[in-house]
């Protein structure tokens, strides 16, 4: 082959490969208040530059499969069965109540969760007795089994035409395309150290006669986070609700080399402090999102000085921590970069 001609196949092949890159990957959160972090924020919808969009923790801060914020929904993700993250309870209206109070009524006995992916014929990734349990309820609103999803190779291949189970264990990987000729994302469930116990209110009558006298809980397997690998090459480690483990660093930062990390806060599981120790010691992502704060974290879209998420901002040193502020959408390039709207 002439010179010419490999100069010309190399700068063609560089430049399709930095276009990729510079193509960002968008992250909007979908809160009960528009422009603020509030107490039940949750929800949380990433956009690959292919288009694939996934939504991870539905929650309560939706008001269901209809919540116009959604749009197209090919992934539903799910970190444990808690109702704050499944949803047992979803928004009256967007913006009802206020931050700190906002004002929900009851998704029993389907869930914000199992709406969406039933309305949205959404591929559900996440571990097998949590994914069957929504599976069960997505073939209760549909009146039709719910099937695992089919594959082309090794790819879920999107757009779907029914929603599917794509199950997984901790550590299993599931890779989807937006279309036959995207390049794929892959999706990983990843240890999380918390429970995954189910609202009484999601379960039929027998099972909550049985679980009451005692109040005993159902354990849907094991809670998880995620690691999702964009085809721009920006890798985000969602933590779910955990408490710190060494597989933060072991498992996100050693192995899977995150460079964007959603954390979840909440007073029961994480300090400011503990918050703080993971990202800056454990994962040391480019960047950090915040969310499952618990308080009204904003007014007018800035961290309240006195809240627990203003300490933890306060201690994330060398890297930018970014509050989820509902419905603003924050574009991150493939190093974990913020390069609008954050
Ligand atoms: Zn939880
Ligand atoms: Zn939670």
């Amino acid at each position: 082959m002439q010179a010419h001609v490999i100069r010309a196949i190399f700068v063609l092949a560089a430049a399709t490969c930095s276009s990729a890159w510079a193509q960002p990957v968008k992250i909007t959160p979908l809160g009960s208040h528009t422009g603020e972090l509030c107490m039940r924020d949750r929800a949380t919808i990433f956009e690959d530059p292919t288009g694939l969009r996934i939504l991870y923790d539905a929650g309560q801060s939706v008001t269901g499969a209809d919540d116009p914020r959604l749009g197209k929904i090919d992934v539903v993700i799910l970190s444990h069965a808690h109702g704050d993250h499944i949803g047992d309870l979803k928004m009256k209206a967007l913006d009802g109540g206020t931050c700190d109070n906002p004002l929900v009524v009851s998704a029993a006995p389907n869930s914000t969760t199992t709406e969406i992916a039933a309305a949205k014929n959404a591929a559900v990734i996440m571990v097998v007795p949590l994914a069957n349990f929504i599976g069960r309820k997505v073939e209760s609103i549909r009146g039709k089994p719910t099937m695992a999803c089919s594959q082309t190779g090794a790819d879920i291949v999107g757009p779907l035409a029914a929603p599917c189970l794509a199950t997984v264990q901790t550590g299993g990987t599931r890779t989807v395309k937006a279309s036959a000729t995207s390049k794929a994302v892959e999706i990983t469930a990843v240890p999380a150290a918390h429970d995954s116990t189910v609202p009484i209110a999601l379960l039929g009558e027998a099972e909550r006669k049985y679980l009451e006298p005692d109040s005993v809980s159902l354990i849907l397997g094991p809670p998880s986070g995620y690691v999702i690998r964009f085809t721009n090459g920006l890798t985000a480690y969602l933590t779910g609700d955990t408490g710190l483990h060494a597989e933060m660093q072991v498992v996100e930062r050693d192995f899977y080399k995150a460079n964007l990390m959603e954390l979840n806060l909440g007073q029961s599981a994480l300090t400011p402090e503990a918050a703080a120790y993971a990202v800056n010691t454990l994962v040391q992502p480019a960047a950090v999102i915040l969310s499952h704060v618990n308080e009204a974290a904003t007014a007018g879209g800035k961290v309240r000085p006195t809240t627990r998420s203003a300490a933890f901002i306060t201690l994330v040193q060398g890297r930018p921590g970014y509050p989820a502020l509902s419905g603003k959408t924050m574009e991150f390039d493939g190093a974990g970069k913020c390069v609008a709207g954050c």
